[in-house]
């Protein structure tokens, strides 16, 4: 699953509005809080209170807090209690374990806690709500000197709260916490293009969230979910503008892991359509963005798959074609000093491409 969350991201050029959601307030909050100390003297203009939630869960200071699972680090999901010490982790989290990794002692049984599990989704319901528009004018408090004291709200906007937790769930491996989390997200989204309609900030949102459900899916097992919420990511991706490099990042990743499962399931007629679509949103992109050499490595990786699946199907000519090709362009590419972790790719995708060059001469 990708580790950038779909709500946190650097604002496009085709978004107009000045505040995006998860953006942190405590950006703001600090510029303010340093500017009033400097001009003490100045009366009636107004500080900022840092949001804190008192069980640690804020955006900034994310710490673990009494409705967290110490295994997977994130919200409790079918919270289940040890026998006999009594300390609470998720079911998937704790069944890996012979003893309780808190106190040490055995564990005789696992038991369901109902109450606590309730506890929690009320949490998310009351902490994640639907950030109002106008978090600033939450409350005013006069304090001396006429100086207003505005407190925020301690609220993570839903979607990139969720989103937190499902990826820390997902990281642990405790995939359904991050499926039932997702899903959720999906559905809050889902909403709110009913009411505001396919704007494209909501549609690469619930593209990414789709994505990481298929990601989700595909860890389970469950191929055939998994393609279903790869494609629905991708039509929701597709409708947006082909400028936006992130976006169309996404949406070529999501064509390709549509191909992989195809690829597997031995479907490689469909394995190819797919990804020969991944690799045309990855050549247009480039054409945007002729500059950026994450994107032509990304085409030469597309190559390769194609090629691979077109050697597979016995069609070598065209295979080795694709495989010259992605060579030629990966051996023009020159990275700046700071890409070190590009070229490191490149390398290796430079090393698996000549492989298979090789393996046809010697073969
Ligand atoms: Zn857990
Ligand atoms: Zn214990």
């Amino acid at each position: 699953m990708t580790s950038v969350c779909p709500f946190v991201k650097p604002s496009r050029p085709d978004d107009g509005s000045s505040r995006k959601p998860g953006e942190c307030p405590d950006k703001h909050v600090s510029e303010h809080e340093g500017g009033g100390k400097e001009k003490k003297e100045s009366v009636g203009e107004s500080a900022t209170v840092s949001p804190k939630c008192p069980f640690g869960y804020d955006s900034q200071t994310f710490k673990l807090g009494p409705h967290s699972c110490m295994i997977c680090q994130a919200l409790l999901f079918d919270c289940s209690k040890c026998v006999p010490c009594s300390h609470v982790y998720c079911k998937v989290c704790i069944s890996r374990f012979k003893d309780c990794p808190l106190c040490g002692a055995d564990i005789e049984k696992i038991e369901a806690d109902t109450d606590l599990q309730s506890v929690v989704d009320r949490f998310i319901d009351g902490h994640a709500r639907i950030k109002r528009s106008h978090v600033d004018v939450d409350k005013e408090v006069e304090v001396g000197e006429n100086k207003k004291v505005i407190y925020e709200d301690v609220s993570l906007e839903r979607g990139a709260f969720l989103v937190q937790q499902a990826m820390r769930a997902f990281r642990a491996q405790n995939v359904e916490s991050a499926r039932s989390r997702l899903s959720l997200c999906a559905e809050d989204i889902r909403g709110q293009i009913e009411t505001a309609g396919n704007t494209s900030e909501l549609c690469s949102q619930l593209g990414a969230v789709l994505g990481m459900l298929g990601d989700c899916c595909r860890a389970m097992g469950d191929a055939g979910s998994s393609v279903t919420y790869f494609q629905e990511s991708v039509e929701f991706l597709s409708k947006l503008p082909a400028a936006d490099l992130e976006i169309m990042h996404t949406l070529s990743v999501s064509l390709n892991k549509i191909g992989d499962l195809k690829y597997y399931d031995e479907d490689l007629e469909a394995a190819r359509s797919y990804y020969i679509r991944s690799l045309n949103v990855r050549r247009d992109a480039i054409k945007h963005h002729p500059n950026v050499s994450s994107q032509t490595l990304d085409v030469a990786v597309s190559l390769a798959k194609v090629a691979d699946v077109d050697r597979t199907m016995g069609n070598e000519d065209a295979a080795l074609d694709r495989f010259r090709e992605a060579i030629k362009l990966l051996g023009s590419l020159t990275l700046k000093p700071e890409e070190a972790g590009l070229e490191q790719r490149r390398l290796s995708v430079l090393e698996f491409l000549n492989n298979q060059l090789a393996e046809k001469q010697s073969g």
